[in-house]
């Protein structure tokens, strides 16, 4: 191994991997640095969704979309109070990363899909027009080729080495320090992921996730824990996206990522403390935990004896007997009828016992003229209508958003993904992707797929301007 490269990456999520390949194919020497034991981070754990706009999935699809189109939704949705230069860039990149990852083997098949689960194009988020494209193999698959990638076009991975700080020269970024070995560089590409499992730095830049207290589980990979908010600091790096992450909304019993908790009863209503229905219980997970929180501290997921033991075995949490194990506990709330669940919830029984009545006539007949569920199950391919909520005992679950994935704050980047100091100003030699490199994730969680998109797209021009 050389001392002297082209660009050295720090951390080998998808942000890292998209850089390093990037870099490589223009021909640099990329040497990536990754803290743990194998490649993959978050990225590896996802779902690998990817928000693109104008891309051949949707284009094969009859999907009309553009990348101008994916800017005014963006930009809308977070009140514009995000860099538009930045937006823009990422939004016109996003279609053609797309593009490079099919053409290094990415594959994602031209078919409708109704989950983050199934190959396809979806609506997951709160996306205009359907933009949600799901990798085969999700997240892992895409990093089995990115690494694939990489390695083939010469870029070298050091697994089990966290890079402990940064090289300044001359007022430049020039190269890291990894086990006390000084390693110099060129360009510097940070890409180490978020700090959701750094609960300090939760506190000062994303506290809304500890309100979720003793609830709060993280599902983020263990790398995350915000070293480059630590680098930022080293060189005067501006920080921004503070306050925001994507916090999911669960039942307090849920500790995994919904993959293995397992998922709610169709046939559930989520109530507030007025006893009202609030919400289309299954509204984007990009919108739903902001709806919760506006409850005040209390919402219920309300089903009854039939919904608990349709629940399907296989999962750890929202299963049959686990749920009877947690009312036997007496966690969640169980009564014989709706007046008597109400009055252990603390919430108004006429108004409880008049949701379900209405409820029952609403949905479980295919239509909910509140909320619009009916459309949202339908984009997810749901058959059949909820069944009514009438058989007891009933159940009520304390629900909140307590399921941390990812953190938005991070060194200020700017649309060629070059990091900016305190005072605007590009630092030289440094450049950050994902959640590392901060400004294209929001306050809104735009479509599923947004924190993918933004590592993948980032990382790959992060990578194309470090090279050059
Ligand atoms: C369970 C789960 C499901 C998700 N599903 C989706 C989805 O389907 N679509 C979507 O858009 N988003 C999803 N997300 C979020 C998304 O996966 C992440 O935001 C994104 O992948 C982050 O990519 P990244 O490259 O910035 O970070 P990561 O993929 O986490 O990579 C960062 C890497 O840097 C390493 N590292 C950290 N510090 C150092 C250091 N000092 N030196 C060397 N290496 C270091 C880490 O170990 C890690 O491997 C999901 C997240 C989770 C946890």
């Amino acid at each position: 191994m050389s001392d002297d490269w082209d660009v050295v990456v720090v951390g080998g999520g998808g942000a890292g991997l998209a850089a390093a390949t990037s870099a490589a194919e223009r021909g640099a020497s990329v040497l990536l640095f990754e803290s743990e034991t194998e490649l993959g981070g978050s990225t590896q754990l996802s779902a690998g969704m990817f928000t693109a706009a104008g891309t051949s999935v949707q284009a094969a699809l009859g999907v009309d979309d553009s990348a101008e189109r994916f800017f005014q939704h963006y930009m809308d949705l977070n009140s514009w109070q995000l860099n538009p230069g930045l937006i823009a860039a990422f939004c016109e990149h996003s279609g053609p990363t797309l593009e490079w990852l099919i053409g290094l083997g990415v594959e994602i098949p031209a078919k409708v899909s109704g989950n983050a689960h199934t190959p396809g194009l979806c609506q997951a988020g709160v996306e205009d027009v359907w933009r949600g494209h799901v990798p085969k193999d999700q997240g892992y698959g895409v990093v089995q080729v990115l690494a694939r990638a990489a390695r083939t076009r010469g870029a070298e991975v050091v697994l089990n080495t966290r890079v402990e700080r940064l090289i300044e020269q001359d007022g430049r970024v020039a190269g890291v320090v990894a086990d006390g070995i000084e390693v110099r560089a060129g360009a510097v590409v940070v890409a180490s992921g978020g700090f959701a499992r750094d609960p300090d730095l939760l506190a000062r830049y994303y506290p809304a996730a500890l309100r979720a207290g003793e609830d709060l589980f993280v599902v983020a990979a263990d790398g995350s824990r915000g070293d480059h908010l630590r680098f930022g600091e080293q060189v005067g790096a501006g920080v921004t996206g503070d306050g925001w992450g994507l916090l999911l909304p669960t039942a307090y019993f849920q500790r995994l990522h919904h993959w293995q908790s397992g998922f709610p009863p169709k046939s559930r209503i989520y109530v507030n403390g007025a006893g009202r229905r609030f919400m289309d219980e299954d509204a984007s997970y990009a919108v739903s935990s902001g709806v919760i929180e506006r409850q005040g501290g209390t919402a219920w997921a309300v089903f009854d004896e039939r919904a608990r033991l349709s629940l399907p075995a296989g999962y750890a949490h929202w299963d049959a007997g686990h749920v009877l194990a947690e009312a036997e506990a007496g966690r969640t709330l169980r009564a014989g009828s709706l007046e008597e669940l109400a009055g252990k919830a603390g919430i108004p029984a006429d108004a409880l016992v008049a949701t379900v009545r209405r409820w029952n006539e609403q949905l479980p007949s295919g239509h909910d003229p509140e909320f619009l569920r009916h459309r949202t199950l339908a984009s997810k391919g749901a058959t059949g209508h909820p069944d009514p909520i009438g058989e007891p005992p009933f159940y009520a679950a304390r629900l909140l958003p307590a399921e941390l994935v990812c953190t938005h704050a991070g060194l200020e980047i700017d649309a060629r993904a070059a990091v900016r100091d305190e005072r605007g100003e590009v630092i030289d030699g440094l450049f950050a992707a994902g959640e590392a490199g901060a400004g294209v994730l929001g306050q809104r969680y735009v479509g599923g797929g947004n924190a993918v998109a933004n590592a993948l797209t980032m990382g790959r021009l992060a990578g194309i301007n470090a090279a050059a």
